[in-house]
């Protein structure tokens, strides 16, 4: 990806600013927010309620709501100089990075990108799989790289009939099955959870602390993967982790392609106690010819840095965000 259209939230107080980024894309495909929803509901119903002081009532929209309640949280936090991963009960310093591949191109294609996140040291490969590409795919994935932590991804795109077809994936050693079925079948995951060796990641499907729950409790998935903004904040994220620590299922932060405002969360989030397995937060030079923050680098060990400064602990360049910006507004109280 080179390019990305995002929405920022600035939280102007006496006291100073705090930022957040909406997750969602320009496209209602991977989710059902995107931009122009999430713009209008902020614009119209959450930012107005905020400033006034009381609930929106706003249901759905949780990136739109991710957004807001980051920006508020980080001007708290700034204010009282106290950083984000303090305020959450962070434990790293530096979180594991994994990467995610696409479908996009030939063979030969992700086995240099392979190649290449290697040796850059990542700690995890995930490879995105669909129907009529991926047993082939992975296989000659995992012979070239035997050691390999791998997963793979599937967004969704399979159906309860694909079950026994989806446990010839046990085979190739990989890390989990991510997100095989659609999101609102529990019970399909369970199913399939029943009958294949590799452990079933839910993404897609955990969309609250209540959910999170329900699928550990019916074995729909032994790995959970977090993203604040489809949870619909840190609070419901920290309940998710809370459950999972408890029922032992491990976690890991996911990501949305975001700029180093939602980036530098999802390192926060990630260096929580209960996220033991390398995330999606790979370095901004994968996504982007120039971040909106100081990019985030890769250490050589596959790690990266918490930020630790107050807040989210990273600003956006003010030169490059005037220069990305190709709309705003500004609501006031009162
Ligand atoms: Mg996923």
């Amino acid at each position: 990806m080179r390019e990305k259209e995002a929405i920022l939230v600035r939280a102007l107080g006496p006291e100073g600013e705090g930022w957040g980024e909406c997750v969602a894309a320009q496209e209602p495909r991977y989710s059902a927010e995107w931009n122009d929803g999430a713009w209008l509901v902020l614009r119209d119903h959450l930012a107005p309620a905020a400033l006034a002081g009381h609930a929106s009532g706003v249901r759905g929209h949780p990136m739109a709501r991710t957004a807001l309640d980051v920006a508020l949280l980080d001007l708290r936090l700034r204010a009282e100089g106290r950083s984000l991963a303090e305020e959450l009960g962070a434990i790293r310093d530096r979180v594991p990075s994994g990467v995610s591949l696409g479908l996009e191109g030939s063979l030969d294609d992700l086995l240099a990108e392979v190649e290449q996140a290697v040796g850059a040291r990542y700690r995890r490969v995930k490879l995105k799989i669909e129907p009529g590409r991926d047993l082939d795919v992975v296989r000659t994935v995992r012979e070239t790289f035997p050691d390999l932590p791998l997963s793979v991804d599937a967004n969704a795109a399979y159906t309860p009939a694909d079950l026994d077809h989806l446990t010839r994936l046990d085979a190739f050693g990989l890390a989990y099955i991510e997100q095989p079925l659609p999101e609102d079948d529990l019970l399909g995951h369970a199913s399939l959870q029943e009958r294949i060796q590799t452990p079933v990641c839910l993404d897609e499907s955990i969309t609250s602390p209540t959910r999170a729950m329900e699928a550990i409790r019916a074995d729909a998935c032994r790995i959970i993967n977090v993203k604040v903004g489809r949870v619909g904040g840190l609070d419901p994220s920290r309940a998710i982790h809370d459950i999972a620590v408890a029922e032992g299922v491990p976690l890991w932060c996911g990501g949305m392609l975001e700029t180093g405002i939602g980036r530098a969360v999802n390192l926060a989030v990630a260096a929580m106690p209960g996220f033991t397995l390398p995330g999606d937060t790979s370095a901004s030079e994968r996504y982007f010819p120039q971040d909106l923050t100081e990019p985030f680098v890769l250490d050589p060990d596959g790690t990266m840095p918490v930020p630790r400064g107050p807040g989210i602990g990273v600003d956006p360049d003010p030169e490059r965000l005037a220069e990305a910006t190709v709309d705003r507004t500004t609501i006031r109280s009162g």
